[in-house]
C-alpha cells in the first residue's frame, strides 16, 4: 500500500459530495460557523456534478409566500397526498418554510429566473415549480460553496464512514481516495453531513448494449447517500418507495413543462384517454386515493403501465396542438436545451418533429432518492419545534449515529424537496452540524490509524485482486478468480430486475421472489470481495457497486417488510395487491448491524401533524 499516499485532514465540519444538498451544506456552515474548518469532498467536480449537471429548466419547489401564493401547510398536504400519505411531515414543513429564501439567494447570484410579464413574478410552470434558465445552475451554487469551504476536494470518492473509538455511535469523519492520483484520504471530522445523492443502476436499465448509461436518473448517482450510513448501522426508512418515472422515450425528457405549462396531454395509440379506462380498477387497488387531485404520481404511472400490457401501447404526448403556437414551440425545444439536451438529439434520429408527429412516453427502471417525488433514505432527527418525540433526538437532520447529517436524497421521508429543496435542507442540516459542536458533542473523538489503515487496505483491495487474478483471465475478461465492475453490476441489476419489481416484470414482486432475491444478493455480496480494478477509473467502478449492492439489500428488506401494495405504478405485492391501511399507514424503518449484516425492521407511527394541529386548534 506504500505506492498509495495518504493525506490527513481534520475539519468541523464534512460535507461528502457537492451536489445541491452539499453545496447548500458548506454554504450555510460558513455562515453559522465563521471559525470552524469546513471541507467539502466531491466525487467528480462541483462545478457540474450530480443531477443538476447539465442544468434544469425550472426550480420545483417555491412557495411563493411573500405574494401568498402557497404557504408550507399546503405543500405538506401536496407531497402527502402524492405519497400516499406516508411522509414525515414534520421535515417536509421544515424545509417548505425555508426554501423561499434559498430561491431569492440563486436570484441574488445571478441565475437567471423567468418573469411573469403582468405581475413581475417568477413565472410559474405549475403550482410549486417557478422556471429558469438553468443551463448554469449548477456552477452558480457550487461558486457559493467554493467561497464558503476552506477547501474542496474534486474527484475524491468517498468510501467509508470513520467511527470514533471512545464513544459508541459517533462518527469520526470519513476516507476515500482520489481517482486521478490513487492518493488516499482521510478526512478526520467532528461532524459529517452526507450528501451523496440517490441511486441508478441498482435495477436494470431500459437501455442496454448501445445505449447503456442512458437513464432518465443521473448515472454516476451510485448510493453512496444510503451505503455509507447503512454500513455504520444508521437507521433507514421507506427504502421500499422506489421512483418510477413516466417520461419521453429513450432521451428521459423532461415532461413536467409539457403537461403543465404547454398543457399537452397523453393519449394511448388508439387516441383514447386511458387513464379513465383503469379508474374502477385502481378503485379496487387503493380505495379512495384515486379520487384525491392531483392523482398521485404512482397511480398515473399505475394508469401508463396496465395500459400498455393490455395492448393499448404505445402511449403518446399530444404535442402537435401545442407545437403550433410559436411560443410555445418554442419552450418545448427550450426546455430540453436547458436540461436534457440529448432529447432533441434522440427526437432527430428517430425522424421526430413534435410539432407534426406525437412522442412516445415511456416508464423508467425504478431508482432510489430521496428528494423527487418518493422518499427512499435515512432515517433523521427532525426540527426541535415540529416534531413528536418519535420523530427528534436533538438535532435537525441527524441520522441515529451522533454528529452525522443528512442532506437531499439523502434523507428519508420528506418528498418533493428537488433542487431548491435539498439545498435548503443542506442549509438546515449544516447549521444543526455547527450547533452540535458549539454544544460540545464532538469532543474527544478518537479515531486510530489502526482504523484508516484498515480501510486502506479495503479500499485498494480490487487492485491488488486484479494484479493477481488478471494472470488467470482465460479468454476476454473471463476469470475464474475475479469479477469486473460491469459484470457484477449486470449481475446486480438482474436481480433487482427479475426478483425486486423491475421492468422484466412490469415492476412485480412478491414475498417469495423478494426471499430469492435477497439469496443471490448475498451471495453477490460474498463474490465482490473478488471485485477486481485494473485501473483508478475500475476502482472506483468497483466502489461504487458495492455501494449499489448494500443500498440494493436495504431496498429488497423494505420491500419484503412491507406487505401491501401501497403505490401502484411504482411497484406492485403480487401477493398483497391491496393498499391496506388498517395495518400499514406506517413509515418503515430498518437497520443494518454492522457486525452480522442483518437488517431488523420496524413499524413507526406517521403523524399527521399539519390537519391534525389544526384539528386540535379548532376543537
Ligand atoms: C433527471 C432529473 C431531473 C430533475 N429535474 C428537476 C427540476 O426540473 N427542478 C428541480 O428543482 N429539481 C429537479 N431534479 C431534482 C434535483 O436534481 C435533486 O433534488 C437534487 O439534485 C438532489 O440534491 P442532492 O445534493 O441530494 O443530490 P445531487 O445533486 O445529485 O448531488 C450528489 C453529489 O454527491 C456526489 N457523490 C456521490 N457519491 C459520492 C461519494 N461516494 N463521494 C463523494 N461524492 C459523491 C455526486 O457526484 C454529486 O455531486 C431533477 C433530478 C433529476 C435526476
Amino acid at each position: 500500500m506504500a505506492k498509495h499516499k495518504t493525506h490527513y485532514e481534520d475539519c468541523d465540519v464534512l460535507v461528502v459530495g457537492g451536489g445541491m444538498a452539499g453545496t447548500g451544506a458548506t454554504f450555510e456552515a460558513r455562515h453559522w460557523g465563521r471559525d470552524k474548518k469546513i471541507i467539502c469532498v466531491e466525487k467528480a467536480n462541483i462545478d457540474r456534478s450530480g443531477a443538476v449537471a447539465q442544468g434544469l429548466y425550472a426550480i420545483n419547489c417555491y412557495m411563493g409566500m411573500q405574494w401568498g401564493e402557497n404557504q408550507p401547510e399546503d405543500h405538506v398536504r401536496y407531497a402527502r397526498n402524492d405519497l400516499m400519505g406516508m411522509v414525515r411531515e414534520d421535515l417536509g414543513y421544515d424545509m417548505a418554510r425555508h426554501v423561499d429564501s434559498t430561491v431569492h439567494m440563486f436570484d441574488e447570484w445571478g441565475l437567471p429566473m423567468m418573469k411573469n410579464e403582468k405581475t413581475g413574478r417568477y413565472l410559474r410552470e405549475g403550482k410549486w415549480q417557478i422556471m429558469i434558465h438553468g443551463e448554469s445552475y449548477k456552477p452558480i451554487v457550487a461558486e457559493a460553496a467554493k467561497k464558503s469551504a476552506d477547501k474542496i476536494y474534486n474527484r475524491i470518492m468517498i468510501t467509508h464512514l470513520l467511527m470514533d473509538e471512545n464513544q459508541d455511535n459517533r462518527v469520526g469523519g470519513a476516507v476515500g481516495f482520489n481517482m486521478r492520483t490513487g492518493d488516499f484520504h482521510v478526512f478526520r471530522a467532528k461532524t459529517v453531513i452526507v450528501a451523496a445523492g440517490g441511486a441508478s443502476h441498482i435495477f436494470k436499465p431500459r437501455a442496454v448494449g448501445e445505449g447503456m448509461g442512458r437513464t432518465w436518473y443521473a448515472p454516476w448517482s451510485n448510493g453512496s447517500a444510503y451505503a455509507l450510513p447503512i454500513a455504520v448501522g444508521a437507521k433507514m426508512t421507506q427504502m421500499e418507495n422506489r421512483i418510477v418515472l413516466c417520461r419521453f422515450k429513450d432521451g428521459y425528457g423532461p415532461v413536467g413543462a409539457y403537461f403543465l405549462h404547454l398543457k399537452t396531454y397523453t393519449q394511448n395509440a388508439n387516441g383514447e384517454n386511458y387513464e379513465k379506462k383503469w379508474y374502477d380498477q385502481t378503485k379496487e387497488l387503493v380505495g379512495e386515493y384515486i379520487d384525491h387531485h392531483p392523482t398521485p404520481t404512482c397511480l398515473r404511472n399505475h394508469a401508463f403501465i396496465q395500459e400498455t400490457i393490455a395492448g393499448g401501447g404505445p402511449i403518446h404526448m399530444v404535442t402537435t396542438e401545442a407545437f403550433q403556437d410559436p411560443h410555445l414551440e418554442t419552450v418545448g425545444w427550450e426546455n430540453f436545451l436547458g436540461m436534457t439536451v440529448g432529447q432533441a438529439v434522440v427526437w432527430a434520429s428517430q425522424n421526430i418533429d413534435p410539432k407534426y408527429t406525437n412522442p412516445e412516453l415511456t416508464t423508467s427502471e425504478p431508482y432510489v432518492m430521496g428528494s423527487h417525488a418518493t422518499c427512499s433514505g435515512a432515517w433523521v432527527s427532525g426540527p426541535e419545534d415540529l416534531s413528536p418525540p418519535e420523530y427528534f433526538w436533538g438535532y435537525n437532520r441527524m441520522l441515529t449515529i451522533d454528529g452525522l447529517f443528512g442532506a437531499g436524497d439523502t434523507v428519508g421521508g420528506s418528498a418533493h424537496k428537488f433542487s431548491s429543496g435539498s439545498f435548503t435542507e443542506g442549509r438546515l442540516a449544516a447549521k444543526a452540524a455547527i450547533k452540535y459542536i458549539e454544544d460540545k458533542k464532538a469532543d474527544g473523538i478518537k479515531v486510530t490509524d489502526k482504523q484508516c489503515e484498515d480501510f486502506k487496505d479495503a479500499v485498494f483491495k480490487p487492485l491488488e485482486t486484479y494484479q493477481v487474478a488478471q494472470n488467470e483471465i482465460t479468454g476476454g475478461t473471463v476469470s475464474p478468480s475475479y469479477i469486473s465492475p460491469i459484470q457484477g453490476l449486470q449481475r446486480l441489476q438482474r436481480i433487482m430486475d427479475e426478483y425486486v419489481g423491475g421492468i422484466a416484470t412490469n415492476y412485480m414482486t412478491n414475498g417469495n421472489m423478494l426471499k430469492r432475491g435477497l439469496e443471490l444478493l448475498a451471495w453477490l455480496e460474498e463474490d465482490l470481495e473478488k471485485v477486481g480494478a485494473e485501473d483508478l477509473h475500475q476502482l472506483m467502478r468497483a466502489w461504487e457497486l458495492k455501494h449499489r449492492a448494500l443500498t440494493s439489500q436495504c431496498v429488497t428488506e423494505h420491500t419484503m417488510f412491507r406487505e401491501e401494495t401501497r403505490w401502484p405504478g411504482y411497484y406492485y405485492r403480487g401477493d398483497h395487491m391491496k393498499l391496506d391501511d388498517d395495518n400499514w399507514h406506517c413509515l418503515t424503518v430498518s437497520r443494518r448491524d454492522p457486525k452480522t449484516g442483518k437488517f431488523a425492521m420496524e413499524k413507526v407511527p406517521v403523524y399527521h401533524i399539519v390537519d391534525e394541529n389544526e384539528k386540535k386548534k379548532a376543537s
